[in-house]
């Protein structure tokens, strides 16, 4: 069975609490996606194991840390969770270092975060806590602004209002740079940082590891009140939620500064099963993600319109006004995307000789699209068309034809090219880097016409076959005259 209680910590974390036969606990995921009711139940000052590597331990703080504003931003978050967030920071922070938290309400439904929340914040933290409630929804980017309006302090810190501080998770810990962002290290919720201290895998934390990154993964971070200002704070164009991280990354490096994740510096954020606040996340994500690749990528940003299959021209996504924006990276005299990636990211992939990319059609098998089929057994298919990750093909100026999603950075294997190894009548799927002979490739192609291996001179084609998967079969065979279409084209910046 499940054991949680005051200050335990169980076999699952707040945002997934499965009991022994694997069956998630009731709870209120539903309205918060994590279980709230769990939270209710823990103790808002438990006492969490120091989980850092043993060399974090000896760390002090320096004498002359600056003072600290603490942002939480929420809307319809528990209330324990929200006060466990507050409790922790402060119980963890030097009280001379903590000037104030400050909770951004980013117009709650619930009525328990209005006047219990006020009440009990008062009554525990007089003169320390701060809320600010928005009138509107303003989504996670602008409530951050709001927050970062009411600081007074010369740091401040932002965090999710679901988070928790153990010792040496104090945000002033690593300020020493004006124009240095730092991030604490986040652990997915406590839960999870006991069992990888439990596996040994904490203490293999990389704090010998440059700490310098290109971006965040969520939105936690450190930062210099007033630097945070003369940057631009985060895009006010940004709607409901996604993006701002990367767009804060690339913004802040290109622009003179530097992001640093803090090994010693941990905080535990509860990962949700799902997003109670919007139902259409990915659209603004997207939406998001066109803005800051519009402004800061040059023409790298045709690699974000590839990962979203988003077409160049006519996008049918509205990305809105980024004009004071793109006025903002000229006044800062900022760098170029090409200087970002050589000197702060030189592990990404960069896929800039593609020529089209996005599904691909056969005009015998309508409805269908070629598809990179199961991930370990190197066979493309046809599949229904979805248009998403295992459908994008990217056709390359050298003739290579890539099927599934592209890969990221350099650590992690890339997706595979399609090709005609002349051996049989199936195609083949192999690493692209292995496809040293262009022959090999099955890549002549333009629009509503073949596909050709210039080797053997045969064409991918869609057969019919009562036995194959939906009656259709992909094979490499005699032209005769097939057709394909792929969605999109790459549009190249005039300059
Ligand atoms: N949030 C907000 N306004 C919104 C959506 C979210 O203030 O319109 C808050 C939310 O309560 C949370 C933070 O923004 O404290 C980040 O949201 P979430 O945890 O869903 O995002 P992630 O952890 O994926 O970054
Ligand atoms: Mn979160």
């Amino acid at each position: 069975g499940l054991v949680e209680g005051p200050g335990g910590l169980g076999q699952g974390g707040l945002a997934a609490t499965l009991r022994d036969d694997g069956q998630e606990v009731e709870g209120s995921y539903e309205e918060f996606g994590y279980n709230a009711q769990l939270s209710d139940r823990i103790s808002l000052d438990r006492s969490i194991p120091d989980y850092r590597p043993r060399k974090c331990r000896q760390m002090t703080y320096a004498r002359d840390l600056p003072q600290v504003s603490v942002v939480f931003i929420f809307v319809n978050e528990a209330l324990s969770v929200i006060l466990r967030s507050v409790h922790s920071v402060v119980n963890h922070t030097p009280s001379r270092l903590l000037k104030e938290v400050i909770l951004v309400d980013d117009n709650s439904d619930n009525v328990e975060l209005k006047f219990n929340l006020d009440q009990y914040v008062n009554k525990r933290y007089p003169g320390l806590v701060k809320i600010v409630r928005n009138s509107r929804r303003e989504g996670l980017i602008r409530a951050r602004l709001q927050g970062w309006k009411a600081a007074t302090a010369p740091v401040v810190g932002f965090f999710d209002a679901h988070v928790e501080f153990n010792t040496g998770g104090a945000p002033p810990t690593g300020v020493a740079e004006r124009r240095r962002l730092t991030i604490p290290s986040a652990d997915k919720d406590l839960v999870q940082t006991q069992l990888s201290a439990v596996a040994g895998r904490s203490g293999l934390m990389p704090t010998s590891l440059p700490p310098r990154t290109p971006a965040m993964i969520g939105c936690s971070f450190v930062v210099d009140r007033e630097y945070f200002g003369d940057i631009g704070l985060l895009d006010p164009g940004m709607e409901v939620y996604g993006g701002e991280n990367v767009e804060l990354g690339m913004r802040v490096w290109q622009c003179g500064g530097s992001m640093e994740v803090l090994p010693c510096s941990r905080v535990a954020h509860i990962e949700r099963t799902r997003k109670p606040y919007n139902n259409d996340i990915d659209y603004y994500a997207k939406r998001n993600a066109l803005r800051a690749a519009e402004v800061w990528m040059d023409d790298f940003k045709s690699h974000v319109y590839m990962a979203w299959n988003i077409p160049m021209t006519n996008p049918g996504v509205d990305f809105g006004d980024v004009s004071e924006r793109l006025a903002l990276r000229q006044k800062l005299k900022c760098r170029s995307f090409k200087w970002y990636l050589e000197n702060v990211y030189p592990e990404m992939r960069t896929y800039n000789n593609t020529l089209t990319y996005g599904e691909v059609r056969n005009s015998k098998a309508s409805g269908y699209c070629l598809d990179q089929g199961a991930e370990d057994d190197d066979r493309a298919i046809l599949y229904p068309c979805h248009g998403m990750s295992s459908q994008l093909v990217r056709y390359s100026a050298d003739g290579l034809l890539q099927l599934g999603p592209l890969g990221s950075t350099a650590f992690l294997p890339d997706s595979k090219c399609l090709v005609d190894d002349g051996r049989g009548r199936t195609p083949t799927l192999k690493k692209c880097e292995d496809v040293a002979r262009p022959a090999q490739r099955l890549g002549d192609f333009t629009q509503s016409g073949p596909i050709v291996s210039r080797a053997t001179g045969r064409c991918l084609e869609v057969e019919m076959s009562k036995d194959a998967n939906f009656g259709l079969r992909l094979v490499v065979q005699r032209c005769s005259g097939q057709k394909w279409m792929i969605r999109n084209w790459i549009k190249h910046s005039q300059h």
